[in-house]
């Protein structure tokens, strides 16, 4: 085990995987491998979530789905957030897809084709996010000219897709029926998406699929809950990442001794502090210190004072604790360790977020 680890227990991205793809139903399922599989590590989650029987990987932008492609990934990859003057063809002739958010992106994908392959790209409209995507009153300019491109053989359109925000059941059952609405339009145009996506893991937990024939599934095959108030657990995940460190040095203090940078902590007998090698340089928020759990051998801990750039210390009181041990910040509760959720709201954050800083020195490991 290495000073700081995030250990990715693959089999539980497979098992995840699989256990959604049961649970919702739809004929394809894209695990959403952006932001290194959100800090899970983007080519070996994508691979355990292949195994799992996710049939699409899904990035944000070219880069990433490069990465796939150069560690030798051959399942169809989409992107869907694009520089202003990219160039599609290296892209098209890695047989990445492309999703186009505005009638100039469907005019570079048309011109990015070649003689030896043309764009596949998925619409995308949006549908209420406010994010990208095709605005409504654009959207049938641009259905009615991807129809041409498409009858002209410069381009395939082989989806159509939008983003629900997530806001409430009657903000997301909105979103749908402006959905409904605009594949039936692109149909009127003559266009047949074969992969019709709208739902991310709460949707596809949450919502009828409709007239989809994909899932976009991201945090919860890395084990998580999307939901409010729901567990991992009562999902039937299992939290993938498990994130330690070994403690670097102990010391006994007096009662009333400050700790870290200013003092926000103070002991209040004597006691031992623990010293753990994980700061803010490496994705632990500095709103975690004095709120968020560590466990230590079985203790658990708050961590003391402000969490510093590379360090944070807890204090031990009574337990044992020696050079070498390993402090657990979060990881499966099933095992007995404290799960994400409580450092997400001991960050005022959401799990998201906590799992997807984790990098940088942080060695990833892989079960
Ligand atoms: N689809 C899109 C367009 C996204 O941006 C994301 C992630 O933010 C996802 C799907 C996956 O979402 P989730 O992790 O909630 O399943």
């Amino acid at each position: 085990m290495s000073l700081r680890e995030a250990r990715i227990d693959l089999g539980s991205i497979s098992a995840n995987t699989s256990a959604m793809r049961q649970r919702v139903g739809a004929d394809h399922v894209m695990a959403v491998v952006k932001a290194q599989a959100y800090g899970h590590g983007a080519i070996q989650s994508a691979r355990a979530a292949i195994d799992g029987g996710a049939d699409w990987l899904g990035v944000v932008d070219l880069d990433e789905a490069f990465e796939l492609r150069d560690a030798g990934l051959r399942h169809p990859v989409l992107t869907w957030l694009h520089a202003p003057d990219v160039n599609f063809t290296p892209a098209i002739e890695a047989g990445i897809d492309l999703g186009i958010n505005s009638l100039d992106q469907l005019e570079q994908a048309a011109a990015a084709g070649t003689a030896r392959a043309v764009a596949n790209v998925h619409l995308k409209v949006d549908t209420g996010l406010g994010r990208n995507g095709i605005p409504a009153e654009r959207a049938e300019r641009v259905f009615s000219r991807a129809a041409e491109l498409e009858r002209l053989g410069r381009l395939r359109v082989r989806g159509l897709f939008s983003h629900l925000s997530g806001t409430s059941d009657a903000d997301d059952a909105d979103q749908a029926a402006r959905f409904s609405k605009h594949l039936a339009a692109a149909r009127s145009f003559g266009l047949d998406p074969e992969l019709v996506h709208l739902h991310a893991s709460a949707g596809a937990l949450r919502m009828p699929l409709g007239e989809c024939t994909m899932v976009r599934l991201g945090i919860t095959i890395y084990g998580l809950s999307p939901l409010e108030g729901v567990t991992s657990a009562e999902l039937g995940l299992r939290p993938a990442m498990r994130l330690s460190a070994e403690v670097v040095a102990t010391k006994t203090v007096p009662a009333g001794h400050g700790v870290s940078y200013g003092y926000s902590y103070r002991t209040q007998q004597p006691t031992t502090l623990a010293l753990v090698p994980l700061g803010y340089a490496d994705g632990i928020p500095r709103a975690a210190g004095n709120r968020a759990p560590v466990s230590i051998n079985g203790y658990r801990a708050t961590i003391s004072g402000m969490v510093a750039m590379d360090q944070f210390v807890v204090d031990m009181g009574d337990h044992p604790v020696r050079v070498g041990d390993r402090a657990v910040l979060f990881g499966d509760q099933n095992a007995g360790d404290p799960p994400v959720e409580e450092w997400a709201e001991a960050c005022e954050t959401i799990n998201y977020e906590i799992v997807t800083r984790i990098g940088g020195r942080t060695r990833r490991s892989f079960v």
